[in-house]
């Protein structure tokens, strides 16, 4: 079986390679190296195909599609202030990517697409745990976008009988999550922290909770949607429960120090996952101790990541206090 990974030099997408070639798939990576990193895949770099391209626009890599049975669409631009500064770009890689990778997989014929959505489609809940079914009421860009992504899958799922699913992760961590550029995931900035022994810079009270989902269990939730026989179906995936900010400074040791509260995010998220749990057999293997025990015995990946103070927190996110905030 020969599948296409798009994004699987980036976090998510290159523990999902390392899934499919143990289940002995052939595979193609396409990625444009924006935020993924050739590093991510040195690893396995002799027993796959490596290709750089850029596919908001049409280009050679439609050529890689020939033979490809699974298609799984991980390339997207991530982050939130990013995504306010510069919504353009966000739509070309988001929207218009996905455009051209589901014709592409269309085209080809291919057996299964497996979509990679955004749980931040849910914005602020009311109701937790959240089931699909919940609104959708994206809060900035980035959400939007990967919004109108799944929209583009489902509704060529729809019209086209083109077989799609999307899966929506909740806060994927694990090693390799991305070290370098923007303010971004929690994780990163923490453990980049705790490298330099600076304290973790925890938003509000440190009471607000995410439901942290490690991402071999994010891997193989993908690869058991690529197998199933369901078609046409929205899943979340998350770790079946919740972890405050405090518990995780709590396990990763160490001090911290407060910083504001950012306006439009959830005090929780947390995943419904009865309908994968129920369709797809699948279930999430690691508790949040065994994950972050990962984490801190793969540090030295953080070794080149920029360590976040108040200081430049705030000036990296004004933007987003800008723009989301009350005062406008
Ligand atoms: N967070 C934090 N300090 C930071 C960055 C994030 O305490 O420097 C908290 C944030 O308030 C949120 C959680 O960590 O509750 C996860 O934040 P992240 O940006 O990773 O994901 P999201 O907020 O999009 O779920």
């Amino acid at each position: 079986m020969k599948a296409i990974v798009t994004g699987g030099a980036g976090f998510i997408g290159s523990h999902l390679v390392d899934v499919l070639l143990k289940d002995d798939f052939e595979v193609v990576v396409l990625d444009n190296f924006s935020t993924g990193r050739p590093f991510n895949l040195e690893h396995v770099k002799n027993r796959i195909d490596l290709f750089e391209c850029d596919l908001s626009v049409q280009g050679d890599w439609i050529a890689k599609f020939k033979g490809v049975d699974y298609v799984f669409h991980l390339a997207a631009l991530a982050d939130i202030v990013p995504s306010i500064q510069n919504p353009e770009g966000y739509f070309q890689s988001n929207v218009n990517g996905t455009l051209n990778v589901l014709q592409a997989s269309r085209h080809q014929g291919v057996k299964r697409f497996v979509y990679a959505a955004s749980s931040s489609c849910y914005g602020i809940p009311e109701v937790y745990p959240t089931p699909e079914t919940a609104p959708i009421l994206p809060q900035y860009p980035y959400a939007l976008t990967k919004r109108m992504g799944e929209e583009l899958v489902m509704h060529w799922a729809q019209v086209y009988k083109f077989p799609a699913l999307s899966l929506r992760f909740f806060n994927v961590y694990g090693p390799r999550s991305r070290t370098s550029g923007t303010y971004g995931a929690v994780f990163g900035v923490f453990l980049a922290q705790k490298l330099a022994n600076k304290p973790y810079t925890v938003v509000g009270d440190g009471n607000q909770t995410r439901d942290f989902t490690f991402v071999t269990d994010v891997a193989e939730a993908v690869l058991a949607a690529a197998k199933s026989d369901k078609v046409s179906e929205i899943y979340n995936v998350g770790s079946g429960a919740t972890v405050s900010i405090n518990r995780i400074v709590e396990l990763l040791g160490g001090e911290s120090i407060r910083i504001p509260k950012r306006p439009g995010e959830p005090d929780s998220t947390y995943a419904d996952i009865s309908k994968i749990r129920k369709d797809l057999n699948w279930n999430p293997k690691v508790p949040i101790e065994k994950g972050v025990a990962e984490l801190i015995k793969n540090i030295d990946y953080w070794k080149e990541a920029p360590v976040w103070t108040p200081d430049k927190i705030e000036k990296a996110t004004s933007d987003w206090f800008k723009y989301l905030g009350d005062e406008k």
